[in-house]
């Protein structure tokens, strides 16, 4: 079957208006969750061939999230899917409005491979709980998560409904060839670029999840053992590998040394910092990513760390020190387990540094200065962020999750992907019992003054 059948073959389906039946997205978000948790064995063993993902991580940062997902869909989609009755006002009298949320089509879902389950998954059950087909197209650079992704859902649903093509750039060209009523994209920003271009070809609503470089501010009154803590965790998490990990820390230059050794405590207590891998700690995604960021590493910086095994894909937890916003580091987004430390010593020109990069998917400030902590947040735009914590803003579904500027384009999570993938049809209600003229022609100046009465 090609991709332009399994396409067509999902508008008719659309068209049915089968996916419009609440009941219906209900039991299919339940065969869905189901059909995770019967193999979830398989999930488990194939992210662990392609990176040596743990059980704990892959539970905590991939399943939980999207088992959280289906199940507030479950509990929500009655109430999100109403009609919401919303003022007439008097130039519509008698009548009343309301707002209809409808799902927009045939969807396009194309995942990253940093989160394989997670990033593909997640915008899947907002798609299909919104009341949309589903095309899932998963990174093909973790072969393993890719194959068993679509062995689950195309030997147990109808291709006309939700179906995974898998592939890279050949297959994800022809998909955008078709004329999708939502695309939503994770990934990098170039590759952003080019979905965005083929989605103006057919005025394709876009979603889109990029990355940038996310700033942590570490302020002088900062609990540093906790700072650390929760740094270290959000840093060396998937080895690195997360669009919203804080890229580079800037330091309060008083505590800076105090601050570098809490990192180096914290890293050496939970990271075997030596012989590399373990259940603890993931492997670089492929040999690419393995050259790209081991070249990052200057080896006049290292505060610690910067052991790396190129067969192993290892690279163990970095720390950098003494960089600035000139050294090679703080060009491009990392996506690894290195670590700059910028210190400075006037917040005013550190914050105005920080606004002259593109805007971040995230941000982090570590403080107990409530009023500080408001300037920042209010100063600097970014996708969204913590105070005193990192990454795990993106835990929380009431939550919209998504960049701004060049992070990203719309949100999700909760009823923020519900929103995402649906349109809502406004409604104006007139009855027959009344018609008023002043509107129809002939006009008159009488005409007028009512009308600039009743408005003014
Ligand atoms: P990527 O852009 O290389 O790939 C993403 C997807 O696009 C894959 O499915 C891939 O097959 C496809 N693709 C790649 N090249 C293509 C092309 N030329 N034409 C069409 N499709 C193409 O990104 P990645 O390496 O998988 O992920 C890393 C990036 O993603 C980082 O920048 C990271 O910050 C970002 N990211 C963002 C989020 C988020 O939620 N905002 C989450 C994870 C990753």
């Amino acid at each position: 079957m090609t991709i332009t059948d399994i396409h067509k073959s999902q508008q008719v389906f659309f068209n049915s208006n089968k996916t419009k039946d609440i009941n219906f997205r209900i039991e299919q978000l339940k065969t869905f969750k189901q059909l995770l948790k019967e193999n979830e064995h398989l999930l488990y063993e194939a992210i662990y061939d392609d990176f040596g993902k743990s059980k704990f991580e892959t539970y905590t940062t991939e399943l939980a999230l999207i088992y959280h997902e289906i199940n507030g869909f479950i509990k929500n989609i009655k109430k999100w899917s109403k009609r919401k009755h919303v003022a007439t006002g008097i130039a519509n009298f008698p009548a009343k409005s309301y707002i209809i949320p409808e799902p927009l089509g045939v969807t396009l879902v194309i995942g990253a491979w940093n989160y394989p389950y997670q990033l593909s998954l997640a915008p899947v059950v907002a798609a299909l709980g919104a009341g949309n087909t589903v095309i899932l197209k998963p990174s093909e650079l973790p072969a393993k998560t890719s194959q068993v992704m679509a062995k689950i859902i195309n030997n147990n649903f109808p291709h006309d409904y939700f179906h995974v093509v898998e592939g890279g750039v050949k297959e994800t060209t022809a998909l955008l060839e078709c004329r999708f009523d939502k695309i939503f994209f994770t990934g990098s920003i170039p590759v952003g670029k080019i979905i965005y271009q083929a989605a103006a070809k057919h005025l394709t609503p876009v979603t889109l999840e990029l990355g940038g470089k996310s700033p942590a501010f570490v302020l002088a009154d900062a609990n540093i053992k906790i700072t650390a803590k929760r740094l270290v965790w959000a840093k060396f998490l998937n080895a690195g590998q997360t669009c919203v990990a804080p890229d580079y820390i800037l330091v309060d230059k008083s505590i800076e040394q105090k601050f570098l050794k809490a990192l180096k405590t914290e890293i050496e207590q939970h990271y075997n910092n030596e012989d590399g891998l373990s259940e603890n700690y993931l492997q670089i995604i492929n040999t690419k990513n393995f050259d790209r960021l081991s070249v990052l590493i200057d080896e006049n910086k290292v505060y610690l760390g910067g052991v790396t095994n190129r067969e192993k894909r290892f690279i163990s937890p970095t720390i950098l020190k003494d960089v600035t916003f000139q050294d090679d580091i703080m060009k491009d987004e990392i996506f690894g387990p290195i670590l700059p430390v910028l210190s400075f010593t006037n917040l005013d020109e550190t914050i105005k540094n920080v606004k002259e990069q593109p805007k971040p998917l995230s941000f982090y400030v570590y403080s107990k200065n409530r009023k500080t902590i408001n300037r920042i947040l209010k100063d600097i735009s970014f996708g969204g962020g913590a105070v005193n914590d990192s990454v795990m803003h993106l835990s929380n579904s009431n939550l919209p999750f998504g960049g701004v500027g060049s992070s990203g384009i719309g949100s999700y999570h909760g009823k923020y992907g519900f929103d995402t993938f649906s349109h809502y049809k406004s409604i104006l209600d007139k009855p027959f019992w009344l018609e008023l003229n002043i509107k129809y022609a002939p006009y008159s100046r009488r005409k007028l003054k009512l009308i600039k009465w009743l408005i003014e």
